[in-house]
């Protein structure tokens, strides 16, 4: 079959059955045990669509976001296959998972642990911002599956410390948000460094223009399988618009949280510096919280979301990069401080709540400067969303509806000696550099 994605590209794929248990998906009993262990009674759509394919040895496009199961979609049967094939003394890397952040990385890692607990196979994990030396301590000992972000990957490989030479299985995990990052070209050098015939399988949440390009140039004759129809979720999500003036969005947040009772809230903000801002003043207010983005060492970052999972910690203040993949099952409350200029971003942050069939509920604190981008948002969803001014925190009459970088910028043009001023907002680019300095 071909199958038209989005009008300009075609891939060759074929249809997939669907099964509706674990065991009639054709894994091992050792993974069977896994499951079962893990408290998994059903597979989730993605992991009904997407295992039978991969286990057949087919090469897999996948439309799927975090929270739908996607990591085990992928990982039991790629350790199925990788467990039927006989070993080796050394043990070569069989397959490879490339993910876009350390805190992703972190928590594939601990579910292929999870999954292979009754296997014989082994597996590490590499990322950038913390020492090398015990990571290719273990690489030397012999893995089978390596969890990889792609800087660290390419450190290694060029001081010889791990070859990719005999990579059976490939996973692109959260594309989408590679290419955000700025990976492709280490993605294209990794994948020259594999043998071309290999399996290979992409995730992603959004299918652009450049996701597609991508996949064509890697995958050969996939299956496509989908987790739901895109932005399907966000339906199920309770989301609220506050308009509010700019200065009063700290007042409004911590009124929120403290008549609410929230003990558990995810608050985005677009910049660092307006996480650590807006941290200050929910600790001020008696809110324990904690930030997490991208110029927080690694050490913090584990600390702030172990605290947030545990519940010492009621409010994470996150950027967009930050918060991609973190596993936090069961999230009763998304705010957004600044709405996002992406607006995927937008569908990405309030995918955070509501998962696993709980119920969940995103708030956006909307000021002038960001009408531009609700727009946008709401042109995404195909709705406008609900909105309301709450008393005492009312949005200015006087503010200018231009974007905050916009205003910034003609600021600058009209004053020829304030050339080094910086937008707080950010562009793409940058975003893009900084983002592969984190990796
Ligand atoms: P992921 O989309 O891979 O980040 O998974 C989201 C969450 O769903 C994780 O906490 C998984 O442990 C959980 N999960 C994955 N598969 C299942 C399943 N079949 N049944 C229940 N929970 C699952």
């Amino acid at each position: 079959m071909h199958l038209n994605l989005k009008n300009d590209t075609t891939i060759d794929c074929h249809l997939q059955p669907i099964y509706m248990s674990f065991n009639s998906l054709g894994l091992s009993q050792a993974l069977l045990k896994a499951i079962s262990k893990k408290g998994y009674t059903t597979p989730s759509p993605i992991q009904e669509k997407a295992i039978p394919p991969i286990l057949e040895g087919y090469d897999v496009l996948a439309s799927a976001q975090t929270g739908t199961g996607k990591t085990a979609g992928f990982t039991l049967p790629l350790l199925h296959v990788l467990s039927e094939n006989p070993k080796e003394k050394f043990r070569p890397i069989r397959a490879l998972i490339l993910i876009p952040t350390r805190e992703l990385a972190a928590q594939v890692y601990a579910n292929v642990k999870e999954y292979s607990e009754f296997l014989d196979l082994r597996s590490a994990v590499i990322f950038g911002g913390v020492n090398q030396k015990p990571q290719a301590a273990t690489i030397r000992q012999g893995i089978d599956v390596l969890v990889a972000t792609p800087g660290r990957l390419l450190d290694l490989q060029n001081q010889g410390l791990l070859s990719l030479k005999r990579v059976e299985i490939l996973v692109l995990d959260e594309a989408d948000r590679m290419l955000d990052m700025g990976f492709l070209r280490d993605i294209e050098r990794i994948i020259k460094m594999m043998p071309t015939k290999r399996q290979n399988l992409m995730f992603s949440a959004t299918f652009s223009h450049d996701i597609k390009k991508l996949a064509q140039g890697i995958l050969r004759e996939p299956v496509m399988v989908e987790a739901t129809p895109e932005n399907s979720t966000v339906d199920a999500i309770n989301q609220k618009i506050y308009r509010v003036s700019k200065g009063k969005k700290s007042g409004l947040a911590i009124k929120l949280i403290s008549d609410g009772n929230w003990k558990q809230v995810l608050m985005f903000t677009r910049t660092k510096h307006g996480a650590n801002k807006l941290c200050k003043n929910l600790v001020s207010a008696n809110i324990s919280s904690a930030a997490i983005h991208g110029n927080k060492s690694q050490a913090a970052r584990t600390k702030a979301l172990a605290g947030f999972k545990s519940g010492d910690v009621r409010v994470l203040v996150a950027t967009d990069i930050a918060a991609r993949g973190l596993d936090i099952p069961l999230l009763p409350h998304v705010i957004n401080f600044e709405i996002p200029n992406i607006p995927e971003d937008y569908v990405h942050r309030i995918g955070r709540t509501g998962r696993a069939g709980a119920s969940g509920e995103a708030i956006s604190l909307v000021s002038a400067d960001e009408t531009s981008y609700l727009k946008d948002i709401e042109k995404l969803l195909g709705f406008r969303i609900e909105s309301d001014i709450m008393e005492g925190f009312e949005p200015d009459p006087n503010a200018s509806t231009e974007p905050e970088k916009r205003q910034q910028r003609q600021g600058r043009n009209s004053s020829k000696n304030h050339t080094n001023s910086r937008s707080s907002g950010g562009n793409n680019s940058r975003r893009r550099q900084n983002n592969k300095r984190r990796g």
